[in-house]
Formats: C-alpha cells, sequence, structure tokens
C-alpha cells in the first residue's frame, strides 16, 4: 500500500519497547489481515483483510531509530508476509542506520511453503528474518510455554544473531505477558499463557 507519504504497513498495533516478543528490548508491530483461520486465534480483530491504520515506512522507520535502547523489530500479526514488501523496506531502512537490529518474525505460512512459493517479496522478505516462528496456530498443541502459541510452530535460526541462545530460548520458558496501560485501554503483549485470556478479554475493550 502507498500514500503520498510512500510505502504504508496497514497496522492493527504497535508497541515501542517490550521484553515479552523475543530477546531484549523490542519494537513490536502487529500487522493487520491474516488469509489464515486458525480455530482458536486469539488475534480475531486482526484477521480481517481490511484498512486499518496505514503508517508510512518511513514515519515508522524514524519512530524505531528514535526509540532509545531497543534491539530489534518484532513483527507479527495478522500475517506479515501478505505485507511483504513494505515489512522488507522498513527493515532495510533501520539497518542502513542500525545494521545490527535483529528481526524476529511470526508467519502463519511455514519455511517450507514460503520458499516453495517462488514468490519474490516473501523471499526478499524472508532473507532479511534472523529468527522465522513458522507456521498456523493449532489449539489443541498449545504447550503453554515459551514464545509461540502451539508446539507445531517452529523457530528457525536462520543468521547467528541469536544462535548462542538457540531455540530453546522461544520454546522452553514459562509464558509472561505485559499490560502496557494507555489513555482508552490496556495493551496486552506476549503470548498469553494457557486460562489467561479469556480473563483478560473481559476486562480489556479490543
Ligand atoms: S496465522 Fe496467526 S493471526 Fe492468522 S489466523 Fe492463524 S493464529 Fe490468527
Amino acid at each position: 500500500m502507498t500514500d503520498s507519504a510512500g510505502p504504508c504497513l496497514n497496522l492493527a498495533e504497535r508497541c515501542r519497547r517490550t521484553r515479552a516478543l523475543g530477546p531484549g528490548l523490542r519494537y513490536v508491530l502487529w500487522v493487520q489481515g491474516c488469509p489464515f483461520d486458525c480455530p482458536g486465534c486469539l488475534a480475531d480483530l486482526w484477521r480481517a483483510r481490511r484498512r486499518n491504520r496505514l503508517i508510512a515506512v518511513e514515519s515508522l522507520a524514524r519512530d524505531i531509530l528514535d526509540t532509545p535502547e531497543v534491539e530489534g523489530l518484532t513483527l507479527s500479526g495478522g500475517e506479515p508476509m501478505l505485507q511483504a514488501r513494505a515489512c522488507r523496506r522498513l527493515i532495510e531502512q533501520v539497518r542502513a542506520r542500525r545494521p545490527d537490529f535483529t528481526l524476529v518474525l511470526y508467519t502463519g505460512f511455514t519455511l517450507e511453503e514460503l520458499q516453495r512459493s517462488g514468490h519474490g517479496e516473501r523471499l526478499a522478505l524472508l532473507d532479511q528474518v534472523d529468527v522465522l516462528i513458522d507456521g498456523r496456530y493449532q489449539a489443541e498443541h498449545n504447550d503453554n510455554r515459551g514464545l509461540r502459541g502451539s508446539s507445531n510452530q517452529r523457530v528457525h535460526l536462520l543468521t547467528d544473531a541469536y544462535r548462542q541462545s538457540g531455540t530453546a530460548y522461544f520454546t522452553d520458558p514459562a509464558r509472561r505477558v505485559e499490560l502496557h496501560p494507555r489513555p482508552e485501554d490496556l495493551l496486552m503483549v506476549g503470548i498469553p499463557p494457557l486460562g489467561l485470556d479469556p480473563a483478560l478479554r473481559e476486562i480489556l475493550p479490543r
């Protein structure tokens, strides 16, 4: 998508500083729209393929670079691969100033599906990813552990950025969420422990 300010991302939400979705302090963007329909999806409002908040890539890159101490970006959704071109431009613009800036990406596609697709924009985004967490959410495989929704979702360390911490960093820890107060509501960030989300949904006006 583009507007007068150039290419845009269609966003559902953002969190500028969190420790709940990847290594270190991270900037998180949840994109709007997903082609999948996983039963039990916790992001149901973000699945609809509709225009939500269009924000220029250039402005997002500036904001990321102006946010102190963050070591990387986490992209989730929704489905980031539906907006692969804008996501790639975003990380390239950030890395033009911060070459060490890391990228963790959650996708409902499997790595093999992406590789087989021959979809140039998606493969180009994949080339930028340090850690890919792939596959559709399967509620029956929600093992209540780690930074993925269900145990069928795999963690691919595609670069050396987090090789030292290994995949266990993403698959093993007890889950925790952060609640970020905003003027009109609370934003929950992280993979919710089993049983937490229904209770929170009653108080969060999402
Ligand atoms: S891929 Fe993710 S956002 Fe899309 S329906 Fe499945 S759980 Fe929801």
